[in-house]
């Protein structure tokens, strides 16, 4: 019998059923607003401007992060085109014959720290981006700790003048400090609340990046981290399963003591999804459910699993738990969570 399940009955506070918002779905899909809001898919065209960041050019360290290698996760005709105008010529062609019916196109600042910069060149890159007559607007990825007051100011400004949709993607990673220590952020999540609560101020449109099954994370540190997020300002959340990629020094620890670094099976990593799901408002949009590492840089875990089968595994899964994102939102006085010492990697969901 699962831990979970010592609140499997909602509590009187909570919703009787998902809210009908979803469209027949147990959570917030961000595609489906998308759609709703925009009249059509938004495709991000993603750009590699050659930033870098301070875990890596030596002002907070210079390994990075222990989970990080960018080629992981930066399409290989980034690497081979070095301006915005062609890398957003090249994936627009491609994106267009992908996804015939994308309504318009995001230039998406996805490589390393994308506010990591002087605002001259922030503002030259943008802006870059966004005269190319294909681009509709931003979503730019970056560190919570690379969001100085007038880099925000100049965002907000940015998408008022234009008009234009602008998404800023911070990494939040985890919520839990230890988490963070232990994977050499550099940062902790105070610096992550602070950076939240300033861009909100400023109006703007914040998604957060987690990632999911860090070493030391466990189900309770999760939960607590749903709980404490779903009072911060954050319009939408992508959620990511902790993939152990080469060149980076979560595989050098992996080689060395697989034990060290426990790995999800799909089963409990959707359980985790839901596990936070449960505690965070509708209205927060569920922008990814994982991600895909190209094979010849992924060390472990191979599930065989397409992103794209994703959303349905998960309604599958909320249906089956009898559950829905918010379900217990608001109820956090009131329930139990079980064990403390409750581990995704030590126990099946079943
Ligand atoms: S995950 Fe981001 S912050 Fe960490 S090393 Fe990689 S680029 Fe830098």
């Amino acid at each position: 019998m699962l831990p979970l399940m010592l609140n499997s009955a909602p509590p009187a506070n909570s919703t009787a059923s998902p809210p009908e918002d979803f469209g027949g779905r147990r959570y917030n899909a961000y595609n489906d607003w998308v759609k709703r809001a925009h009249g059509g898919r938004l495709q991000k065209i993603s750009i590699d401007a050659g930033f870098t960041c301070p875990n890596r050019d030596g002002a907070l360290g210079v390994g990075g992060c222990a989970f990080c290698n960018n080629d992981g996760f930066t399409p290989g005709y980034l690497r081979e085109q070095r301006d915005i105008i062609g890398q957003i010529n090249t994936g627009v062609a491609f994106m267009r014959r992908r996804y015939p019916d994308a309504k318009a196109f995001l230039a998406y600042f996805q490589s390393y720290s994308n506010t990591y910069a002087d605002l001259e060149r922030l503002r030259k890159c943008y802006e870059t981006a966004l005269a190319h007559p294909d681009i509709a607007g931003l979503a730019i990825g970056t560190r919570p700790d690379c969001l100085p007051d007038d880099v925000l100011d100049y965002l907000a400004e940015l998408t008022r003048r234009r008009q234009i949709p602008l998404e800023l993607e911070i990494g939040i990673e985890s919520c839990n400090d230890a988490v963070l220590k232990e994977c050499l952020r550099g940062h902790d999540f105070a610096c992550t609340r602070d950076a939240l609560r300033r861009a909100a101020e400023r109006g703007l449109s914040v998604t957060g990046h987690l990632l999911l099954g860090l070493p030391l994370e466990t189900r309770a540190s999760l939960i607590e981290g749903a709980k404490v997020l779903a009072r911060l300002p954050l319009d939408a959340l992508k959620f990511h399963q902790l993939q152990i990629v080469r060149g980076t020094r979560l595989a050098n620890r992996y080689r060395e003591d697989p034990a060290s670094v426990p790995l999800m099976r799909p089963d409990a990593y959707l359980d985790a999804v839901i596990d936070m799901l449960e505690h965070l408002p509708a209205r927060i949009r569920i922008q990814r459910l994982g991600s895909e590492v190209p094979p010849n840089l992924r060390l472990s875990p191979d599930w065989g699993i397409r992103l794209s089968r994703f959303p349905v595994m998960l309604d599958a899964r909320l249906r089956e738990r009898e559950t829905w994102q918010g379900r217990l939102y608001r109820s956090v006085n009131n329930v139990t969570y079980g064990s403390d010492k409750y581990c995704y990697h030590s126990k099946k969901y079943d």
